[in-house]
């Protein structure tokens, strides 16, 4: 079954000429004797998500600094699990941000370079038993 278009209405003012509302049309100096005034309009557009989503999916360096600008949104750090494997036990640290995460593990036991891993795929590869 087809999922239904989600819509969304943003505003998009609009500039626009009403009848004068001081002198209804019959010129006066707030018209400037043209009978009219200049107004915006608050219309609101319709715009599908689906285009939202893309816009920002294509944008995402943009909207993710703009956003940190406005909401002061910074990368979340937590660890995320502790994988204990055949060659060792790691601590997880998840890095969370609008662009994405990467995670980062580290031997607890021993002292070795951390591990990397920059798609969930990679490290859910890392993670899984050393047998099943
Ligand atoms: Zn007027």
């Amino acid at each position: 079954m087809k999922k239904p278009t989600v819509t969304v209405r943003l505003p998009a003012p609009v500039g626009t000429e009403v009848k004068c509302p001081i002198c209804e049309g019959n010129k006066c100096k707030v018209c400037e004797f043209s009978g009219k005034v200049k107004v915006k309009v608050d219309a609101k557009v319709p715009v599908q998500r689906a285009h939202i989503i893309k816009y920002i999916a294509d944008n995402m360096k943009e909207v993710a600094s703009e956003l940190t600008r406005l909401y002061g949104l910074t990368p979340q750090v937590e660890t995320s699990e502790v994988v204990v494997k055949e060659s060792g036990t790691y601590e997880v640290i998840q890095v969370s941000s609008i662009g994405g995460a990467c995670w980062i593990a580290f031997r607890v036991d021993e002292l070795e370079t951390p591990k990397y891993f920059f798609s969930y795929k990679e490290f859910n590869a890392f993670r899984r038993p050393d047998f099943e």
